[in-house]
């Protein structure tokens, strides 16, 4: 009699590196979409400048990838390597957008919610991540006429 396989146990930090992974193609898709029109170009948050998708990073707002903010997908946007790396994500002019975009109670509950910790549960990570990739699969269907809602 063969005996079945243990199904493979994914562990917590690997559920959250790979819903990380597909939270951020959804950034990009969401922002390239909405900034150039089409999938392989996009406009910096926060410096405005044009960039091949590939040049472009799913940049949080306030440092540190905090667990309880790391997948909300208002405080992550496009930006640069520059602005997200070097200048350490652009922080003044980031804020500026997100005041313009969202107001300041947006950015009140996103600081507040920075400061909680928050656990997932490994459910959790895998019905975010199926989410976020139909989201993304909409996003292009979408964009090429396939569906029009
Ligand atoms: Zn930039």
């Amino acid at each position: 009699m063969k005996i079945p396989k243990p199904k493979k146990k994914i562990s917590l930090r690997s559920a959250i590196r790979v819903t990380s992974r597909d939270f951020a193609e959804f950034i990009k898709t969401r922002d390239c979409l909405s900034t150039s029109g089409s999938m392989e170009m996009g406009k910096c948050y926060t410096c405005g400048k044009f960039f091949t998708r590939y040049e472009l990073e799913a940049g949080h707002f306030l440092p540190g990838r905090h667990r309880s903010i790391l997948l909300d997908e208002r405080a992550c946007h496009i930006q640069c390597i520059l602005c997200n790396r070097t200048l350490m994500g652009n922080p003044d002019a980031y804020r500026m957008r997100m005041m313009a975009d969202y107001g300041q109670t947006v950015i009140d509950e996103i600081e507040k919610m920075n400061r909680l910790s928050r656990d997932y549960t490994i459910e959790e990570l895998i019905k975010l991540r199926r989410d976020f990739r139909a989201r993304t699969a909409c996003l292009i269907l979408r964009s090429i006429g396939q569906i029009s809602w």
